[in-house]
């Protein structure tokens, strides 16, 4: 049973304003005091909430751009003190943090690389005590749920009480056209086991790319998240990192203009909202059941190849009873009908022996 949380609702940190989705924007790095006031002034227009920008770059490689170190924190006290904006940063160590508490910034977030890290999530916490600067934690690096749900509790422990999260998309030796895999269902799990934990989505870095910041931005609304973190940049494919998935702010207002945010005023749209909510993770189900269903048939055809060079035959009925009998017992466990069961396993074998064959008649035709 998950412990729960001691927080503030975002709706008292005085950060963001409602309708939904609240939105801190910003380059991925500052780079230049000039690069981050233009962004900055562009973005104020669009009516964002929060302004974000990198101050200490985690590169993948060395020698790509690290930051710009301490004296970016002087231009996002700029900012804050010219454009009224609040203004956050990504920490990874106690002396980032007491940068920033110095610089007077508002509010700051972990990223992923970070999260994964219990040592460096302690000194964070340690060093956040006795701070009232709300903390977005992001999701680690690899889809682990206790990792970041341990690095919340970290933090909250510490007494840090305006805590949100921030879904990024994981780490995937997959190729999936975006730069991180969605999913979803871990988000949707710790929402459902913290609801008062305010979500925030990064399509920025989940996509990679500006051309899914729309429907990911949309799919996350969808799902019920407060909030979206996007980058965003004066001159974007100039930037000095993440240059392909940054957005000049006019476009980015201009995308936020195009979602659509089913909110819960009265009784009825309560019920669309609710139930247009349901429907988007029975969508990410069915996309990963597809997915799982793929990724099965690719061992079956494995599995036929393998008989083949063995000079096996395909179908061995005693496997299947055997399988199939597993299959049932377990459904009952989940509620799942023998009769459902049955049908569905069944169908999955057709297309498993139809795979075996396809890899077997392949090797005839040679
Ligand atoms: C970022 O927000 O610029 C960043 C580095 O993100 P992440 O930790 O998600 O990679
Ligand atoms: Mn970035």
């Amino acid at each position: 049973m998950a412990k729960t949380l001691d927080l503030v609702p975002v709706t008292r940190w005085g950060f963001f304003t409602l309708p939904r989705p609240m939105v801190i924007a910003g380059p991925c790095s500052a780079e230049t005091e000039q690069q981050v006031m233009e962004t900055a002034a562009g973005l104020r227009d669009e009516g964002i909430h929060v302004f974000r920008a990198g101050i200490w770059k985690p590169r993948t490689h060395p020698g790509s751009f690290e930051g710009v170190g301490t004296e970016g924190l002087k231009w996002l006290r700029k900012v804050k003190n010219e454009y009224g904006l609040k203004v956050c940063t990504e920490v990874a160590s106690e002396k980032h943090v007491y940068e920033c508490i110095k610089f007077g910034v508002d509010m700051v977030w972990v990223g992923a690389r970070t999260t994964a890290n219990p040592f460096l999530m302690q000194e964070i916490a340690d060093a956040l005590k006795d701070t009232d600067i709300p903390v977005l934690v992001k999701n680690p690096v690899n889809p682990d749920i206790d990792l970041w749900i341990g690095a919340l509790e970290r933090l909250n422990r510490a007494g840090v009480r305006k805590l949100g999260v921030i879904h990024r998309g994981f780490s995937t030796s997959e190729k999936i056209g975006y730069r991180n895999a969605p999913g979803w269902q871990i988000a949707v799990e710790l929402r459902t086991r913290y609801p008062q934990l305010p979500f925030f989505a990064d399509p920025s870095h989940m996509g990679g790319s500006r051309q899914f910041l729309k429907e990911l931005s949309q799919r996350s609304l969808d799902l019920g998240f407060e909030g979206l973190m996007i980058e965003s940049h004066c001159n974007p494919d100039c930037a000095l990192s993440d240059a392909k998935q940054q957005l000049l702010p006019k476009d980015l207002g201009e995308m936020l203009a195009s979602l659509i945010v089913r909110e819960k005023d009265s009784p009825d749209e309560d019920y669309k909202s609710g139930i247009h909510q349901l429907r988007a993770q029975i969508d990410i189900l069915d996309e990963n059941l597809l997915f799982m269903l793929k990724s099965r048939k690719d061992i079956s055809r494995k599995i036929g190849q393998y008989k083949k060079e063995h000079n096996i035959a395909i179908v061995q009925a005693s496997r299947w009873d055997e399988v199939l009998a597993a299959v049932v017992e377990k459904g009952k466990e989940y509620g799942l009908s023998e009769k459902f069961v049955t049908a569905v396993f069944n169908a999955i074998h057709e297309e498993s022996v139809q795979a075996q064959n396809e890899v077997l008649e392949a090797g005839q035709e040679e």
